[in-house]
């Protein structure tokens, strides 16, 4: 291939400043419908595929992007903006169309186009795959911090893995998870661009050397590796109406061409393919555990791949646009690792600085130290990743030669600081000594950044008092919280037309940009006229949610009931066990003729669990038990419904979070980081019953006490219950739960598949039970009835709906990218061209 450097400067035009951009009419986009229909993708009347017409509308919709996305790169090169790099493992995008349409402002002139083009809007939307580049939580937290950043015009940057193969597609047979791959990429997929001109090569294996260079100076070179390519493609990120367009920059791997061509002579043509695939594996599929870590050497490569690719393209735009001197690139240049996936850029920028550039180890160290900043997502220890040092002295043995340099240098510090405390030097090594030595990521993510966050004001807080406790003594300067938000945009404009419409006729639009405005709503909570509107969108939403549900489990929705929803990744600490514990608890109640004012409950629960997480798997197959127990009970009939939702993702939850009446946060306390799906549901007007956990807590101090269903021990509490917790006698003092435990024991709900429940009953009768789902049932049951009651009465309940939603402004990421920037960041804000009321640029 020739990959020679032409002047494209004519090609590209960037002198021509009066080339108009393209027309944002319906009349224009009809016209490039056809032209990429017909013309480009060659289609006539006579196909019968739908996608095309959605892939001829994407091209449209691109070239809107591409050319604000020149004007956005233009912007920050003149202006020499300090940048920022976010690296991420993940990025939960979902859908790309209907967010670029509303963000380019283009949603009623796409209407008409579609239109006269006889296409629905809705059909070209349900075209696209999903991007499931992510798990849950973490990853879509990316993907909203990205959204912000342009939406905030930050010169901010992600960088990312293009799986071939995302989280993969869940499927239920006879209640049971069945994992299905999701190969998003089978059609073309038109939101990124392949960018070959910035491919990189990444070093696996081998071994490192020392020698002496021509100044007499010792150097290391990491020698005979097995390269890899790392092959970009960009993804726009459009910022809200302002002519921003941001990168995602995704990196696939690629065989090296040597590497094809000396199996190849050896006469092995076969091998020389197999070895082929083999680099390519390492982008092949997204590790789907959440909040685990995994151990795998294929993982541990992704991992590096990423961090070296990125580091390495950061470098070369610092060389070709400053040249060899490195002296102000801490100034201008800052990475912030999502989670500790990302960690190995702390030794891999000192490689480069070290091996390639040639800095000193004391100006390398400062670099890095100035440029990295660590955000934490979870305090479970189970999630906190160790690499072993076997592993790593096989794939990376220079980055481990680095991190033990690191380790070292760091510990003497420890020992200035606390003298002869081995102890507290044995408990911080960066290098967990044992049996199996390992690398403890977090800790190189620590003592490689200057700044260190949780992601909630509790787990912060939890992160200083425990897991990072030495650390924090050392460095308190270095912490700080983040609270996380959503983008509003997809969240409410985009997944919520019918509310945001309806928020728009009586405060205005500013709220899109500005959540903080939704304010404003509050003293029209008690507004009978404005309740009755609210009222209405909500149960058109609920309708929107019952067909859902209909067609995806069969199962209909009474519309007059109350939709209580928890979906997110199924994990133990995520307590989807205390839900159907309660569930099979109202059902017990409806055969023992305890209904007087009964409120009816249609209960969904969604989420994908980790392949290898049996408790997780046997949890789905318990609610699908007890679902098809009560829906096929008559004397049940519309009093109760219970589905699990299939295959939970960002397009599924667009629609859920709308139609939601209560949103179940009900993890341990101090167990979940933040949350973010409690976001989303409270913007959109959903009431939640929760524990104090994670965000819950800011959610109900903004909201107030009254506005929001509270039960459960504390963190604190939680802690304290462990020393003497004993569910047996928790059990055998409540009633209530002493009856679900029986029912659940006496195969109920499992007739014929005999001891399948029993790890599940055993698990809650456990004095060990992490969880503590017996403490907590008796207190949970309560505020269900408190839930209940205020449901009877729609108006006081419709006025707590309105007042969540307009004290949701905090959880917006346009207030957390603000904080970043604020206390990590400092970027100055960089604005593009944009184009006037008259179609030309201002
Ligand atoms: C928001 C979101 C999550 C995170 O939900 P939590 O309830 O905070 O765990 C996970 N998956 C998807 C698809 C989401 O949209």
């Amino acid at each position: 291939m020739n990959l020679k450097r032409y002047a494209m400067k004519d090609l590209a035009c960037p002198q021509l400043t009066d080339v108009p951009p393209l027309g944002m009419d319906a009349a224009s986009l009809e016209m490039d419908i056809r032209h990429y229909y017909t013309n480009n993708l060659g289609r006539d009347q006579h196909c019968r595929l739908l996608y095309y017409a959605y892939e001829a509308l994407a091209l449209t919709i691109r070239d809107r992007l591409m050319e604000r996305w020149k004007n956005t790169r233009q912007a920050y090169e003149d202006a020499d903006a300090r940048r920022c790099y976010y690296l991420s493992l993940e990025f939960l995008m979902g859908r790309t169309l209907g967010n670029a349409v509303l963000n380019l402002g283009l949603d009623e002139e796409i209407e008409k186009a579609l239109n006269n083009l006889c296409l629905r809007y809705e059909d070209m939307v349900d075209a696209e795959p999903d991007a499931g580049l992510g798990n849950g939580g973490l990853g879509r937290l990316a993907a909203c911090f990205l959204d912000s950043c342009a939406t905030l015009q930050l010169p901010v940057m992600g960088y990312g893995i293009r799986y071939e193969y995302g989280m993969f597609r869940q499927n239920i047979n006879n209640g049971y998870q069945v994992e299905e791959p999701d190969h998003w990429l089978a059609m073309t997929n038109r939101w990124e661009v392949e960018r070959r001109e910035y491919r990189q090569r990444i070093k696996f294996g081998g071994h490192s050397e020392h020698y002496y260079d021509d100044n007499g100076r010792r150097r290391a070179r990491w020698v005979d590796t097995q390269d890899v390519q790392a092959i970009p493609y960009d993804v726009p990120i459009p910022g809200f109406n302002n002519g921003t367009v941001n990168t995602l920059r995704l990196w696939r791997a690629e065989a090296t061409e040597e590497f094809d061509l000396g199996e190849f002579n050896a006469g092995d043509y076969a091998g020389s393919v197999a070895a082929k695939n083999e680099a390519e594996k390492i982008t092949m599929v997204l590790y789907p555990n959440d909040a685990s870590e995994n151990g795998k050497n294929l993982r541990l490569g992704q991992q590096y791949f990423l961090a070296s690719a990125s580091l390495q393209d950061v470098i070369d735009r610092w060389t070709t646009i400053k040249g060899k001197d490195f002296s102000r690139f801490a100034e201008l240049n800052c990475f912030q690792l999502n989670d500790t996936h990302p960690c190995c850029a702390v030794p891999e920028l000192m490689r480069l600085l070290l091996d390639v550039h040639h800095l000193t180890w004391d100006e390398a160290w400062e670099i890095v130290q100035a440029t990295m900043a660590y955000t934490n997502h979870t305090l479970l220890p189970e999630a906190l990743e160790k690499w072993s040092v076997r592993m790593f002295q096989h794939l990376l043995p220079r980055l481990l030669e680095i991190i033990y340099e690191i380790n070292a240098r760091f510990l003497k510090e420890v020992a200035l600081r606390w003298p002869g405390d081995l102890e507290r030097q044995r408990r911080m090594s960066l290098i967990e000594e044992g049996p199996v030595p390992q690398v403890r990521m977090a800790y190189l993510g620590i003592v490689g950044s200057f700044s260190v966050n949780g992601v909630a004001a509790l787990h912060s807080r939890l992160l200083q008092q425990g897991l990072f406790r030495d650390f924090y003594e050392m460095w308190p300067e270095k912490f700080n919280n983040k609270t996380n938000g959503v983008t509003q945009r997809r969240w409410l404009a985009y997944a919520n037309p019918l509310l945001a419409e309806l928020i728009s006729s009586r405060i205005g639009s500013g709220w899109t940009t500005d959540l903080a405005q939704l304010k404003q709503l509050e003293p029209l909570a008690a507004d009978r006229a404005f309740q009755q509107q609210w009222q209405q969108v909500k149960n058109a939403n609920k309708e929107l949610l019952a067909d859902f549900v209909a067609d995806k489990c069969g199962v209909a929705f009474p519309l007059d009931s109350l939709f209580d929803v928890q979906v997110k990744r199924i994990h133990e600490y995520k307590r989807q066990l205390l839900n159907i514990l309660h569930v099979i608890h109202l059902y017990q109640r409806i055969k023992q003729g305890d209904i007087a004012d009964w409120v009816p409950r249609a209960i969904l629960i969604g989420g994908k669990a980790a392949p290898g997480y049996a408790m997780a798997k046997l949890i789905i197959k318990l609610v699908n038990n007890v679902a098809t127990v009560i829906n096929h009970d008559p004397q049940v009939g519309d009093l109760l419904k219970l589905v699990f939702l299939p295959n939970y993702n960002v397009s599924a939850m667009e629609i859920i979070c709308a139609g939601t009446d209560l949103s179940e946060q009900i993890s341990t306390a101090g167990k979940e980081a933040s949350g973010t799906g409690n976001m989303k549901f409270m913007m959109n007007g959903a009431l939640t019953i929760g524990t104090l956990d994670g965000a819950n807590i800011e959610m109900r101090e903004e909201v107030g006490a009254d506005n929001f269903f509270l039960f459960g021990l504390s963190a604190e509490e939680v802690e304290e219950r462990r020393r003497h917790y004993d569910p047996a006698a928790i059990i055998a003092a409540d009633k209530h739960l002493g009856q679900v435990m029986q029912l659940l024991q006496s195969a109920h709900f499992n007739q014929f598949e005999p001891g399948i429940f029993d790890p599940i009953i055993r698990a809650i009768v456990n004095p060990d039970d992490l969880w503590m789902v017996a403490a907590d049932f008796d207190s949970y049951r309560i505020a269900q009835e408190e839930v209940s009651r205020a449901y009877r009465d729609q108006q006081g309940w419709t006025r707590m709906s309105i007042l969540n939603s307009a004290a949701s402004g905090k959880f917006s990421t346009d207030r957390t990218m603000h904080q970043y920037n604020e206390d990590i960041w400092r970027l100055q804000a960089v604005a593009a061209r944009k184009v006037g009321e008259d179609g030309k640029y201002i």
